[in-house]
């Protein structure tokens, strides 16, 4: 059955005296809660790193070489009690140190069964096949991954990051996307779940 609108008025005039708590009701209705989730995404010019590096993929080892690597992250979580996801401020000073561990250096991976990466005081001799670089200690960074593709560098900046955060207490945080180009136009991102440990914020629609 279909009502006009004198109906409806009537109909709705006829519940509201029915019910006496109806307002009431509405302002339940209104007041659901519901679980809300937030994001914060920095990337900025200074959060790079130029560095040199090789792959080793298919039998062979690309020669070496380098590239200006940026980076980006978003942080995922709910509201703490200053109404951020995390501190802009605080995110850029801890990305920034992190890529400036990076910059300017030679990245070499250290869990690559392909390379033979021997090492005295004062250098490392890294051998492939037919290949032996020679790298000075201060010029390079070990990293704990099997290559340095953007993969795994981005896989490298989120644990990286993931531990600070925790240091910082950050218990609001549900994940973490870590962005690493390589070249214009081409760039991997590593996404990380986070357990929060923190009570979930709620707000009213
Ligand atoms: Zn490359």
């Amino acid at each position: 059955m279909r009502l006009g609108w004198r109906g409806i008025v009537s109909a709705r005039f006829a519940i509201t005296n029915t019910i006496p708590n109806y307002q009431l009701l509405i302002t339940i209705i209104g007041r659901i809660s519901v679980m809300a989730s937030y994001k914060v995404h920095v990337t900025k010019d200074n959060l790079v790193f130029c560095s040199g590096h090789f792959i080793t993929f298919e039998g062979q080892c690309e020669p070496l070489h380098g590239h200006n690597y940026r980076t980006a992250v978003t942080l995922e979580g709910i509201l703490d009690e200053n109404e951020y996801v995390f501190n802009f401020v605080t995110l850029k000073k801890v990305m920034k140190a992190l890529c400036d561990k990076l910059d300017h250096r030679l990245l070499l991976p250290t869990q690559n069964p392909l390379l033979d990466i021997q090492s005295d005081a004062a250098s490392y001799t890294v051998r492939y096949k037919h290949k032996t670089y020679v790298f000075p200690k201060e010029d390079v960074v070990q990293l704990p991954i099997a290559n340095t593709t953007a993969e795994n560098l981005a896989t490298w900046l989120c644990g990286e990051l993931e531990a600070q955060l925790k240091d910082k207490g950050a218990a609001n945080l549900t994940a973490i996307e870590m962005e690493v180009e390589e070249t214009f136009g081409q760039s991997a991102i590593c996404r990380k779940e986070l357990h929060h440990l923190g009570p979930a914020k709620e707000s009213s629609l």
